[in-house]
C-alpha cells in the first residue's frame, strides 16, 4: 500500500481493502489503478453501485488531491452508465462521512433513480432557520474555511435584483 497523505500504511480490514485485496467477493463494474467501483450488495436500488479510491482513505475529508479527480470522474461515468444500462432517468450520489458511514473506507454511493421510485422520504427531515440566523450560519461556515478573508460570507437578496430581469 503506497504512502499518501491521509492514506494508511496500517494494514486495514474494513470491506472495501477486502474485496480490493481479494479477500472477499464483490460484483466489480470498474477498476483502474486508483479506483473502483463495484455494486454494494444491500442496494437501495438495484445498480446501486459503490466508488471508492484504491489506497485506503477513511473519509472525504482525509483524500488526497490526487485522487479527487479520478474518484469523481468515475462517479461520473458511473452515473451515465446506470441511465445506459439500467433506463434509470438519473442518478442520486452521496458520501457519508463518519455519521451513517457504513464502512470506514471512503465511498461514493451513486443510486439510479427514477421519477416515482419512492425514495421521496428516504432522506433525512428538514428544518427551518430562525430569522437572523441563516445570516450567522454562513458567517460562521464561511470563517471556518481556509483563506476565510478572500471570500467573506455573503447574504444575497432578491430585493437588491431587478424584478424584471428573467434569465
Ligand atoms: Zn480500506
Amino acid at each position: 500500500m503506497r504512502a499518501r497523505d491521509g492514506t494508511s500504511l496500517v494494514p486495514v480490514s474494513d470491506v472495501i481493502c477486502q474485496i480490493l485485496s481479494g479477500e472477499l467477493d464483490a460484483a466489480v463494474v470498474a477498476r483502474d489503478d486508483q479506483v473502483i467501483a463495484f455494486l454494494d450488495h444491500r442496494p437501495v436500488f438495484k445498480g446501486h453501485v459503490l466508488v471508492a479510491p484504491t489506497p485506503h482513505v477513511d473519509t472525504l475529508l482525509a483524500l488526497p488531491g490526487d485522487l479527487m479527480v479520478p474518484l469523481l470522474t468515475m462517479t461520473q461515468r458511473i452515473a451515465a452508465a446506470l441511465v445506459a444500462a439500467l433506463g434509470a432517468q438519473g442518478t442520486f450520489v452521496a458520501v457519508n462521512n463518519v455519521v451513517s458511514q457504513s464502512i470506514p473506507h471512503l465511498h461514493v454511493h451513486v443510486v439510479p433513480r427514477t421519477k416515482g421510485d419512492g425514495l421521496r422520504g428516504f432522506f433525512w427531515p428538514r428544518t427551518h432557520y430562525a430569522a437572523g440566523e441563516i445570516e450567522r450560519y454562513a458567517k460562521q461556515i464561511s470563517e471556518a474555511l481556509p483563506d476565510a478573508s478572500q471570500h467573506p460570507a455573503q447574504i444575497i437578496r432578491r430585493e437588491g435584483l431587478d424584478p424584471g430581469r428573467d434569465s
